[in-house]
Formats: C-alpha cells, structure tokens, sequence
C-alpha cells in the first residue's frame, strides 16, 4: 500500500482537525497555511478527489481535466445524484431554453418583492400536487429550504428528534434549539425520546431522511408516523434521494409505503431525481404562508433562476410521464447489487441507489479510490468527520443511462483496486 507514514499529514489529521475550537487561537493566515499543507499532502498522494472539473456536465460517462495529469478523461460515473440523468434530457433542456428565452436569465429581486414569477408559483403548484400536499414553497438549494424551514418553525420550547444519520442541512436547522438524536432508523431508541420530550416541549417534531445520503437505506415511516402520533409530534420528511427514485410513481417515500399525506412537513431537493437545482417545503397553505413572510433564508435570498424553474417543471412531466427511465433505473440498481453482493463487498443496507462500500479505514479508502481514478472510475470517498471512522466508506451511486458493461467493468476496477491495496 502505497502511503502511510506519519510524516505525511494529511493521515495524521483530517478535516475535523481544521474545525475544532484550538484552530480559534490561529490568525487567518495561519489557520489557511495550516490547512493548505494537508491539501498539498492530499494532492501529492493523489488522494485529492474533490472538485474534479467536468467538461460535459453530469453524464454516465463522465469527463474530466485530470488534475494530476493535465489530460482530459473519460470516466464511468458513479458519483452522481441525477439518478434519472434528467439534467441532459432534451425536454427539460428545452424547456428552460423557452423559460431563459421568456423572462431572462435571473429573476431580478428576491420572492416577497419584484422576483417571483408566474412559474414559481406553477412550480410550487405542480411539486405540492406531486407530493400530496395543499400547497409548496421553494429555495434556491435543498440545504437552505432544510435550514430555513427548521430554523423558523422551531422556537426556544420546542425540540427537533432527529435521526442521527439526517443530512446537515437538517441539523444545521436545529443548531440553536433543542435537540435530541436517535440512534439511526432505531424505533426504540425514538420512543424513548419521544417519551423523554412527551410533556417538556410545546412542539416536537421527528425530522428524518426519507432515503439517507450515505447509506442508501430508507426511514421507517410506517412506524415512525404511528410513533409521531402516539406522543403528538410533528415529521418532516426530507425526500432529497427518493424523489424519482421509490414508489411506484417515483413520488418518493410517503408513495412507497402508501402513506400520502401522512406526513406533516415533505422536504426535498430539485437537484437530484430532477436533475436541476433548489429546493421544497411541501405543506398546507397556512404553513405555507407563514414561512412566506417569517423565513429569512426564503425572504432575503433571490428567487430561483427562471432557466431552472422551467426546466423543473419539465421534469416533474417527463418523469410522470416516462415511467422507463426509472425502469431503467431500477435495472441497474438491481444489477450493480448483485454484482457488489456477489463479489462479497459490505454495502450496509442499501436498499436504492445509492451504495455504501464499507472499508472502515481513511487510508484504504484513499488508496483504493486513487485507483479507481486512475482506471477511469469515478466514486466519492466518503471520510471521517463526514461518516463516524469505523464506518469509513467509498459511496456509489447509480443512474437509469449507465450501461451494463459500464457497471461490470467499475466493479472490475472495484475488485482490482482492493486487492492491489489489501496486498
Ligand atoms: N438533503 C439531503 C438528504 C441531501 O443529500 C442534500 C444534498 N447533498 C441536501 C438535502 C441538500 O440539497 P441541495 O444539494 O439541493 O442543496
């Protein structure tokens, strides 16, 4: 194995190292000298893969300016969030042609003043019949329609319960109120918050993915639901992965354990399933209302791009309307599976797809991801502080127009890179 003494830095420290409360004593200066050497480290073990810079968007096959040679490349994609790979479908493209043609590029000032238009309502429309609701709002990104929702609702005698597993942009909603987190998809280890928090708090809400992130397993909701009720909390369901991808409709998790309009809060992104950018609370309209005119993320940031917004409304059609690309995809969720099972690889409990390759150890991690790179497989190493470390992991995701060979010939490179690590 190609590393791993202690000199080099980037093993003995990892990005937590830059974030904890000593670096406070650094100048500036010092605190982004100090940081630059780890990335140089990274760099000159060619463990840097972050931010590599594709020149033909999110495809299956991907390509890249390869940093560490200057050379473009051509890499199997298995990085990436557009499970239905709507972000190139001709319809969606067109359509944000004809909105980008119609009102321009920008929207020209934030929602509550001059920046909404007729299609940001039409989008919040379509996305709230979509999911069940009354009504919807939507947000420039996932990560501040997950922070602006948490942080308006939740008020200093209130509490958030939330899934230990949940995406940052949930608990950077509840970073100022109270919270409790319970063990991942653990209902007992819910209840017994829940029966903490029963009579303390004058609102509770249960805040869960509805597919998680890293793991690719989906929440409990038939019992969390009954749960919620039991001891009178609120859920808010972030549906950033399910969106497109489960329920027989591709309507996300409520569709696919048949409980639409169960669940008080839906969030989710655009930028995955739907291949575009931003993102949604859908709700009923008094909820809707009130975040309208309370919810500083939403009132102070300008409205989506009218390009998007067109685009997303195409995608919500296509995908109701062409129910094989998620055929397609579910194929090859299948068949990528059965390969890594059958080859013996930890993939947790991935159930959609997304799939965690279990190592528990950054530097096997490291290694084996600078070779899938280097025999043109693109994946994301997933490291400590972002996952605890014994659960260190590469994660793959899968798209409806990879092909067959494209994934046999990534889980070749998979099986070849870790037996040249493991040697
Ligand atoms: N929620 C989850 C579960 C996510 O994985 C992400 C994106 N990584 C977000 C929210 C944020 O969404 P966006 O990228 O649209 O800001």
């Amino acid at each position: 194995m190609k590393i791993q003494s202690k000199e080099h830095v980037s093993q003995m420290k990892s990005l937590m190292n830059y974030m904890e409360k000593e670096t406070s004593n650094l100048s500036f200066q010092e605190r982004v000298n100090d940081f630059d050497d780890w990335i140089t480290d990274m760099y000159e073990l060619e463990h840097l893969q972050y931010r590599r810079e594709s020149i033909n968007g999110s495809k299956p096959m991907i390509e890249i300016i390869d940093i560490y040679t200057d050379k473009k490349k051509r890499m199997i994609n298995l990085a990436s969030n557009d499970y239905l790979n709507l972000t190139k479908h001709p319809r969606v493209i067109n359509a944000g042609i004809s909105a980008l043609m119609r009102y321009g590029a920008g929207s020209g000032s934030v929602p509550l003043l001059a920046g909404t238009l007729d299609i940001h309502k039409k989008l919040e429309k379509r996305i709230a019949e979509f999911k069940s609701t009354e009504d919807a709002i939507i947000f420039p990104s996932g990560f501040v329609s997950n922070y602006g929702f948490l942080s308006t609702m939740l008020k200093e005698n209130d509490v958030a319960i939330i899934d230990m597993y949940a995406h940052a942009s949930l608990f950077e909603g509840c970073l100022h109120c109270n919270k409790h987190l319970f063990l991942h998809n653990n209902m007992k280890s819910l209840e017994k918050l829940l029966r903490k928090c029963e009579n303390n708090y004058r609102n509770k809400i249960i805040v869960v993915d509805g597919v998680y992130s890293m793991d690719g397993d989906i929440a409990l909701l038939d019992k969390i639901v009954p749960l919620a009720r039991k001891y009178g909390a609120h859920v808010l369901i972030d549906e950033a992965h399910a969106t497109g991808v489960i329920g027989s409709n591709g309507k996300g998790t409520l569709e696919f354990f048949g409980m639409e309009g169960e669940v008080d809060f839906v969030a989710g992104t655009f930028s995955k399933g739907l291949g575009g950018v931003g993102g949604f609370i859908a709700t009923n309209k008094k909820v809707v209302a009130y975040l309208n005119y309370l919810c500083r993320p939403f009132m102070f940031s300008t409205a989506p791009s009218p390009s998007v917004t067109g685009s997303l409304i195409e995608a919500i059609n296509v995908l109701e309307q062409e129910k094989s690309l998620r055929e397609k995809l579910w194929d090859n969720i299948y068949y990528f599976k059965d390969k890594l099972l059958s080859k013996g690889f930890n993939i947790g409990n991935s159930e959609t797809a997304i799939f965690p390759i279990l190592f528990g150890h950054d530097s096997i991690v490291k290694e084996v991801c600078r070779i899938l790179h280097q025999n043109n497989v693109y994946a994301n190493p997933v490291l400590y502080p972002a996952v605890p470390r014994r659960l260190t992991r590469i994660r793959f995701s899968v798209t409806s127009g990879l092909k067959r060979d494209e994934l046999a010939k990534a889980i070749d490179v998979l099986e070849f890179a870790c037996k040249e690590v493991m040697k």
